[in-house]
């Protein structure tokens, strides 16, 4: 699943190509992907583009009085073809084509159909599934004196707090995973014991591993393309997620998987109290 830097750098790729440009038409191949296609987005007939951006893991492309909102789902990809001609070639799971400026084509293919794209009449801020999400964890908004008074206040596993949207948004299971483990933090911890040393480093850690995760163009963990077709290399510098029986990199220590609200958890036991 693409998590915030996947989607950040997949926004990062395609906002100078699109940015000003004007959709002409739309070629949609099916009604439903997770939500029916809307029909604004299925007649839509020049529409510029102001900009491209991103809240949470989702990809907004600003036209003038509208939002296009895009939810990759689980297998959600979007791709950049520049020849129109190439509207003319797709595949099954090539579901939406938008031509743009009438010689590029932005193609979204989702196997398994659990994305979505939703049309925003009104400021995208106050549509239904932005507006209850929380902090951007590359935000100053998010601090550590901010997560210290939600950990004190919720008596959650550390890791659980972390990964929830409303509270901070974005931040997937790799990510959490490898935050906690840098910062020498079990993820089962109760939140409200952590010292407001220890969140100040979780912090910092967080910011780190996601700022690193977007300088290598994301994870690339199961079948996932960034729109240039190349694969993102951050996994190979993972500490713990995906490495149970493995020997920490640090102490040589197995590596620990368990499972918590059935995500899977790793962490080392020597490394993280
Ligand atoms: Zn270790």
């Amino acid at each position: 699943m693409p998590e915030l830097p996947e989607v950040e750098v997949i926004k990062n790729m395609i906002q100078p190509l699109l940015k000003g440009k004007i959709i002409n038409y739309s070629i949609i191949r099916v009604k439903k992907l997770k939500y029916i296609i809307p029909n604004e987005i299925i007649e839509i007939n020049n529409q510029k583009i102001l900009n491209i951006k991103r809240r949470g893991r989702y990809i907004l492309l600003i036209l003038i009085n509208n939002t296009i909102i895009i939810h990759l789902g689980m297998t959600g990809k979007l791709f950049l073809l520049n020849n129109i001609k190439n509207s003319f070639q797709y595949h099954k799971h090539d579901h939406i084509d938008l031509i743009i400026d009438n010689n590029l084509i932005l193609r979204y293919t989702d196997i398994r159909k659990f994305g979505f794209w939703l049309w925003e009449k009104k400021n995208y801020k106050t549509n239904i599934f932005l507006k209850k999400l929380g902090f951007e964890p590359l935000t100053n908004e998010f601090n550590n004196l901010y997560l210290y008074n939600i950990s004190k206040k919720k008596n959650l596993p550390i890791k659980i707090l972390i990964m929830d949207n409303k509270i901070v948004t974005g931040i997937g299971n790799i990510y959490a995973n490898e935050s906690l483990f840098i910062s020498n933090i079990l993820p089962t911890r109760n939140s409200s014991t952590l010292s407001f040393k220890e969140i100040t480093f979780l912090v910092k850690n967080i910011k780190y591993i996601l700022s690193q995760s977007i300088k290598y163009g994301g994870s690339t963990i199961i079948d996932y393309r960034l729109p240039d077709n190349n694969i993102g290399t951050y996994s190979k510098y993972l500490y713990v997620y995906g490495k149970k029986n493995k020997l920490c990199k640090i102490c040589y220590t197995k590596i620990i998987k368990i499972n918590q609200r059935n995500r899977s958890t790793f962490f080392c036991y020597k490394c993280q109290k």
